[in-house]
């Protein structure tokens, strides 16, 4: 199958109020434009570089997420470009784009990156650490939060949907408060291995590289 017909046929198998994000990372322009083409407008890129080459060359109607670890002095190239910042992780980034997007008057959507699984070498915020961050984001501007997202550690379908479930219990429960920036519209979980649980247990965001892409070869990107 052709990328455009695995992108249609996943698209037409997730319900309808699911965004389907192609995670485009390592991935030539050409290959973009195939989903692009069949209709995707959600691409997720997780390197700044590579992100903003990508958005000088392609439709200027993608929404780009921004799925990676965003260092504190890479945010002033992505603010005005990016539709969704999915790795909010630390009160120190969060300042950093409250900075830069208040100095060009922008606002800046992002999703609180949970490390669920309390991996040691894995980004995204601790659980216990989380309501810090909530309540410094409440003293923003120029930052919404729109959600959660989280990577989960590598299991079995049991694990993987445990942590998902941990997940949803997170995100229900803090939609039940009433915090000033922040409302829990997304919910960004699951990946090409894992995305059917993610969808069974609530996820409203979806991304998926290999899946659609195939399988990645960094040594491509060289050649972009
Ligand atoms: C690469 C990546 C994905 C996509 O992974 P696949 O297994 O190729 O679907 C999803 N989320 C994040 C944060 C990623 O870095």
């Amino acid at each position: 199958m052709s990328i455009g017909e695995v992108y249609n046929k996943i698209k037409n198998e997730i319900p309808e109020n699911v965004t389907l994000i192609c995670v485009s990372k390592t991935r030539q322009i050409s290959e973009i434009k195939e989903a692009y083409d069949s209709g995707a407008r959600d691409f997720g890129e997780n390197k700044v570089q590579e992100f903003l080459e990508k958005y000088d060359s392609i439709g200027k109607d993608i929404r780009w997420h921004f799925i990676g670890h965003l260092q504190t002095n890479k945010v002033k190239y992505i603010v005005g470009k990016v539709h969704l910042i999915h790795s909010l992780d630390s009160i120190h980034l969060l300042k950093e784009i409250e900075k830069r997007y208040g100095a060009k008057n922008e606002i800046a959507n992002v999703l609180i990156q949970i490390n669920i699984g309390n991996e040691i070498a894995k980004t995204g915020v601790a659980p216990e650490e989380m309501n810090d961050l909530i309540k410094a984001c409440e003293e923003c501007n120029n930052v919404k939060v729109k959600g959660l997202m989280a990577t989960i550690p590598i299991g079995d379908d049991e694990s993987s949907r445990k942590y998902f479930a941990k997940m949803k219990a997170v995100f229900d429960d803090l939609k039940t408060y009433k915090y000033k920036n922040v409302s829990m519209e997304f919910l960004s979980l699951g990946m090409s291995k894992d995305f059917p649980i993610a969808l069974e247990q609530g996820a409203n965001m979806i991304r998926l590289g290999t899946k659609i892409f195939g399988k990645r070869d960094y040594k491509k990107l060289e050649a972009l």
